[in-house]
């Protein structure tokens, strides 16, 4: 499982963060994940109940917000949003396609007790 390996290295950054802020808990997780990255959700709150269990994280809510797949043309430098993997520009139809979000994954913010 994809999910469980991006979740345990994001796991460890989290309780370094929890610690260098001294959380005694950890109460909310707010994540940002690229459309592009192919990460289910469901199968990333699966694995992090699953990691959390004995931690100062058990139980925490993992908020996970999905980010557009927005491409630049490489042609015509139209910018927009990649829906059904279609991956045109939508007003050239060129091919040629920059990045510009999609790919993220990011831990957002922290949310416990000290
Ligand atoms: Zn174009």
């Amino acid at each position: 499982m994809h999910e469980l390996t991006v979740v345990s290295n994001i796991f460890k950054i989290i309780l370094a963060t929890a610690e260098e802020n001294k959380l005694s808990k950890i109460s909310k997780i707010n994540l940002k994940v690229g459309k592009q990255r192919h990460l289910a959700p469901d199968l990333m709150k699966f694995a992090f109940d699953s990691i959390s269990g004995n931690t100062i994280a058990a139980g925490a809510e993992l908020e996970i917000e999905r980010v557009d797949i927005t491409m630049e043309c490489r042609s015509c430098s139209h910018v927009f949003t990649v829906e059904d993997n279609t991956y045109m520009c939508i007003s050239c139809g060129s091919a040629l396609l920059k990045t510009l979000s999609g790919k993220d994954l990011l831990i957002e913010s922290i949310e416990g007790e000290v």
